[in-house]
């Protein structure tokens, strides 16, 4: 029996079940009832395409393992976690990178998802190649779900270049200052003091875009993260930064030092919502206790 139908079968047709990856973010959206039973989804690299640039693998992979196979190809996924994270629970979470604006979202990185749903059934949602999808987008709509409508148990994944060289830059210069003036940074923080800029590519292209943001006042710091991120994430809603947040501009994404209230769903969403989950799970067998609605960004 291969992996994924014995996945397949530990998720089963019936009882509360729960799928954990590397519990790096297990809390997020609500604490799975404890009567459910947990599994994990597969590991492991199962083909990796550098010139067709796509990855087949479990989606029980740590990202770290993931990273380590396309580096030696120069290549990436936009996905990233601290050590530990899986495949699986980041595509779960769905959120994005910080260097988002380069290397795009999560939601764009998921071809294929061969996913498990609350039947029981091994059901496969979207196509290897990056063309094919005609009709609902399925694997977009289970980014971001936390499992509430399906599990992943393997996927395939678009990969992408490797920047040649990450360089930051910081300084007191204001975002707006510049946002037009330089290409596709990869990264913009503002804490409402300073700014860090995380430029990548080839090494001419970012020197060039760095000469730039010399003029304007800022210095080359290093190739890591010269600001330091509050751990909690949260929406960004307009007006000054409090002391100790710092926005990801762009991203609508602000980090804090305190844990935020999830953003309020209207009542009409929550409807289209509730309807979905129970056409997917009409049990609410899977990941019982999340709610996808109540992650704070
Ligand atoms: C310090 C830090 C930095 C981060 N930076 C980034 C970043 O730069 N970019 C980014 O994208 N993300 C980032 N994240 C979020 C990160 O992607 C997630 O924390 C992580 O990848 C979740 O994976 P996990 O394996 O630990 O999931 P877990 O914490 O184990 O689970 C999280 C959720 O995913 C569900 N899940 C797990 N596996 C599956 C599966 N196979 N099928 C369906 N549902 C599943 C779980 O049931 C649970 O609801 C960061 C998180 C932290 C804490």
């Amino acid at each position: 029996m291969n992996a994924l139908e014995e996945f397949r079968q530990s998720v089963g047709p019936h009882g509360p079940v729960a799928v954990v990856g590397g519990r790096t973010r297990w809390h997020l959206g609500g604490s799975i009832d404890p009567q459910a039973r947990l599994i994990t989804a597969p590991q492991g690299i199962e083909a990796l395409d550098p010139s067709e640039m796509t990855v087949s693998l479990g989606a029980g992979t740590p990202l770290d393992m993931l990273d380590e196979a396309l580096a030696e190809h120069g290549q990436e996924v936009a996905l990233a976690g601290p050590p530990g994270a899986t495949v699986g629970g980041a595509l779960a979470v769905g959120h994005d990178s910080l260097r988002r604006r380069r290397i795009g979202s999560a939601r764009d990185v998921l071809l294929q998802a061969n996913y498990v749903d609350a039947q029981g059934e091994l059901i496969k949602a979207g196509g290897p190649t990056v063309k094919n999808v005609t009709g609902y987008d399925l694997c977009r709509l289970l980014v971001g779900s936390l499992g509430t409508l399906g599990f992943f148990g393997s996927v395939i994944l678009r990969t992408r270049p490797r920047p040649e060289i990450t360089m930051w830059l910081s300084g007191p210069t204001k975002p707006e200052c510049f946002l037009t003036e330089i290409y596709r940074p990869a990264t913009i923080l503002w804490d409402g003091k300073q700014t860090a800029v995380c430029l990548e590519g080839y090494q001419e292209d970012v020197e060039k875009q760095a000469q730039k943001l010399h003029a304007l006042g800022l210095e080359t710091s290093s190739d890591l993260c010269p600001m330091v991120l509050p751990p909690h994430r949260q929406r960004l809603n307009g007006g000054p930064l409090k002391n100790g947040t710092v926005a990801d501009v762009g991203s609508s994404v602000l980090y804090g030092p305190q844990p935020a209230e999830a953003p309020e769903t209207t009542p009409g969403v929550q409807r289209v919502v509730d309807r979905l989950r129970h056409q997917f799970d009409p049990e609410g067998r899977l990941n019982p206790g999340r709610n996808p609605q109540r992650m704070s960004t």
